[in-house]
């Protein structure tokens, strides 16, 4: 903690460089940036102020102003990652985004859009789908993530199954570094072999590397149409294997989410929303392409899967009801017991029916309130606890599920996290998952943009 005069020193300083309104710094405003949506943050943890750039140039500003004073600097953009990754760990300078918000262009022609950082996912697929283009990666809280929170994280969400994530869909960036240079990692070009990858390096990095300040997005044509199927299963366990039924039979939805009883009940109690909540488990089904595609795909799929009860979606308002439902899941289950956390494991998809017997498995053995739901069709099962954090017995019954959970995605060859990323919750996991050898590189790659570990420090790595 700096020593009160020192820190409101550093605070007119930076004031001056800025702009007094572009600086916040009372302790309510402080005590605001102390959360993202991970819950489990110390509030001792907080930044000496939030930093408001409204340029490329303000930003250098920043990064020079935190390397002279030796302060972290912590990108923000909404704040609802899962993974504690945009709290100040170690106090110095949280910078957010809010007003870097706009979209600079589109190109029909060459496909592409050019946004600053703070723009958010749900303006960017408006404005693409106005004009007969489509940015396919959707985060559930679309609404508000912003692209440089969501290129940071290489966020995907329901449609990553056939379209991919963040990173399928990024030209080049724009990057402040530590010590306020500006780079450019790639290209406008839709293709380029021109040097190292540095683009996808910074995708998915977490704020630890650089600033994102600019980024141009690859866009492709909309899709026709497109149509939800809802399937209903005795089983979880039926459930995940028609998810790979689907797939054999050469038939790639844009989404095949998974949600098993205990989901649907509880979105039904948040929200009625009309979900079946007697069949032990569920398949969200969304097919796109030309409408005919669709009809030939959906006829296969009620052929295919004779021991599920399905319910067709005719009117653009009943999907619009279940998409919104199904978005819900996460607010839903935080209702519960006051406090939730969603992990986020993948698995290669043939591993998905044994992924989910072994999360449940893993729930009832220490007898947590938990649901099972996610992007099945990509392997990525998101098990949310519902959780109160006064109890300690159950919060200790939940760092072993925590554990437990991540063993077994390991050894069935899977990951950490499909998309929300490793912040500082998954941190000491990290080198088990990427092995010793992978861990040391990155921490040298990290060294080399960030020589005195000023970027969001404490997230992906232990110090
Ligand atoms: C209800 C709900 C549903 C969600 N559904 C999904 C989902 O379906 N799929 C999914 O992938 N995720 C999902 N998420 C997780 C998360 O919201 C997304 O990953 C989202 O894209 C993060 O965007 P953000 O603007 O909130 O980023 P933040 O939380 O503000 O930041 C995330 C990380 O990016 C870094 N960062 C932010 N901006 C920059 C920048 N300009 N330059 C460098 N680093 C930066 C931060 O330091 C932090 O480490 C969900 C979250 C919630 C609360």
């Amino acid at each position: 903690m700096l020593a009160l005069k020192k820190t409101n020193n550093i605070i007119r300083e930076l004031e001056a460089e800025l702009g007094h309104d572009a600086v916040l710094s009372s302790i309510e405003d402080i005590y605001c940036y102390t959360y993202d949506s991970n819950c489990t943050i110390k509030q001792t943890e907080h930044p000496i102020a939030i930093a408001l750039p409204a340029s490329i140039e303000d930003v250098q500003k920043i990064a020079r102003f935190c390397t002279k004073h030796n302060l972290p600097m912590v990108a923000r953009g909404a704040g609802t990652n899962h993974v504690g990754g945009c709290v100040a760990k170690k106090g110095g300078i949280i910078i957010h985004f809010s007003r870097m918000n706009k979209i600079l262009s589109i190109s029909p022609e060459n496909l592409n859009m050019i946004v600053q950082p703070g723009a958010t996912v749900g303006d960017i697929q408006s404005l693409a789908e106005s004009q007969g283009l489509f940015y396919p990666p959707d985060p559930s809280n679309l609404k508000v993530s912003t692209i440089g929170g969501a290129l940071a994280l290489s966020s995907g969400g329901p449609r990553g199954l056939k379209y991919g994530t963040a990173k399928d869909y990024i030209l080049n960036l724009k990057v402040v570094l530590a010590d306020g240079s500006l780079i450019e990692t790639g290209s406008n070009c839709s293709k380029n072999v021109t040097g190292f990858n540095l683009t996808q390096l910074f995708i998915g990095s977490e704020g630890v590397l650089g600033l994102i300040v600019e980024a141009t997005l690859k866009l492709i044509p909309k899709p026709q149409a497109n149509k939800i199927l809802l399937a209903y299963f005795d089983s979880i366990e039926d459930a995940s294997c028609a998810v790979n039924k689907i797939l054999e039979a050469g038939i790639t939805p844009s989404v095949i989410d998974l949600l098993d009883k205990f989901t649907t009940q509880t979105i039904e109690d948040f929200k009625p929303s009309g979900l079946n909540t007697y069949k032990e488990a569920m398949l969200f089904i969304e097919l796109d392409g030309s409408k005919s595609a669709i009809s030939e795909d959906e006829a296969y799929i009620v052929n295919l899967l004779k021991d599920a009860e399905f319910e067709r979606i005719t009117s653009e308002q009943q999907a619009q009801t279940f998409w919104t439902a199904r978005r819900a899941a996460f607010g839903a289950i935080s209702k519960l017991k006051g406090n939730v956390i969603t992990e986020d494991v993948a698995v290669p998809r043939t591993q998905i029916p044994t992924l989910v017997k072994g999360i449940k498995q893993i729930n009832e053995k220490y007898n947590l309130t938990a649901s099972i739901m996610g992007h099945a069709g990509d392997g990525n099962i998101h098990p949310n606890y519902a959780l109160n954090f006064d109890d300690m017995d159950e919060m200790s019954r939940f760092y072993k599920a925590k554990n437990e959970l991540f063993k077994l995605a390991l050894s069935l060859g899977g990951t950490l996290s499909g998309e929300h990323g490793i912040g500082f919750e998954k941190a000491n996991y990290l080198n088990c998952a990427l092995g010793s050898r992978v861990y040391d590189i990155s921490k040298q790659i990290k060294k080399l943009f960030d020589p005195k570990n000023l970027m969001n420090p404490e997230k992906l790595f232990i110090e």
